[in-house]
């Protein structure tokens, strides 16, 4: 085999490590050869998560949120580990109401963390990338609900679509300071927070749906996620990567 999966050399940030998908992406790229920064609001929980992955891992106390945060969690990053070169993205919320009961605190909430955290998280690592000149991935984790429709998670999915036209955006910015940027759509994958929902009656009725007909594991995600931030897939960029079972083509 040709194709470069390795991670050697690179410093990943993930935000939203504290838990789920983010937790467990750290220990990919971790076992790729990367080290890795974990950030999210729970410093604590960080602490706990960096500590699984040993000397190779680094917490950070970081709200997407807030521009002065994600700064100084940059430069504890840099101090500890080095300038970060590779960064996902993944921190996010999800509410579900009816559209007509939203109210519009819930909405900006939702949107704020989701997609006014990716461009601030973005725009601060790729500031120092081009200051650098160490170019860089940025893997931005989106849904297929940012594509396909279905009913009460408007915020969200809207939140979701707007991170894959960010990608594209930023992709063909920051493709002259040899940065890419794709993004990862996953469709229902359990987790610790999901897994009573999708064993219940709900997640029966959306199983069914599933042309693969079972939910996705997060190992489901390794394969992809390691292609967009290694060599191998140093020549994608404004991607949007759905990994679903199917889901998305037979709609919901
Ligand atoms: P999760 O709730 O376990 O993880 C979300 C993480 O984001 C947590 O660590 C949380 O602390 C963090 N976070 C929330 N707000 C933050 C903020 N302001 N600043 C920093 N961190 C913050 O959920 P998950 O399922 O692991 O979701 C991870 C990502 O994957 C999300 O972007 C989600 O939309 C996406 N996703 C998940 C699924 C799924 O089926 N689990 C499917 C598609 C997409």
């Amino acid at each position: 085999m040709t194709a470069d999966f390795s991670l050697a050399g690179q410093v990943a940030l993930v935000t939203g490590a504290s838990s789920g998908l983010g937790r467990t992406f750290a220990g990919f790229l971790a076992d790729a050869g990367a080290k890795v920064v974990l950030g999210a609001r729970r410093a604590e929980k960080c602490a706990e998560a960096a500590a699984e992955l040993g000397d190779a891992a680094f917490p950070v106390a970081l709200d997407v949120t807030d521009a002065d945060s994600i700064e100084l969690a940059l430069d504890a990053a840099e101090n500890a580990l080095g300038p970060v070169t590779l960064l996902i993205n993944n921190a996010g919320t999800v509410t579900n109401r009816a559209l007509v009961d939203t109210p519009p605190e819930e909405w900006r909430q939702v949107i704020d963390t989701n997609l006014t955290g990716c461009f601030l998280v973005t725009r601060a690592v790729a500031r120092r990338m081009i200051a650098a000149e160490t170019g860089g991935r940025i893997v931005n984790v989106s849904s297929m609900l940012g594509q396909t429709p279905t009913g009460q998670v408007h915020a969200y999915s809207a939140s979701k679509a707007g991170i894959n036209q960010l990608t594209r955006t930023s992709a063909l910015e920051l493709a002259r300071h040899g940065i890419s940027v794709n993004a990862l759509a996953p469709g229902y994958i359990q987790t610790d927070l999901n897994t009573d929902f999708l064993n219940g009656p709900a997640g029966e009725r959306i199983v069914k749906r599933v042309p693969q007909r079972r939910f996705g594991q997060i190992a489901d995600l390794e394969g992809v996620l390691l292609l967009l931030s290694s060599p191998a897939g140093s020549y994608m960029t404004g991607e949007i990567i759905t990994v679903d079972g199917g889901l998305s083509l037979s709609g919901m």
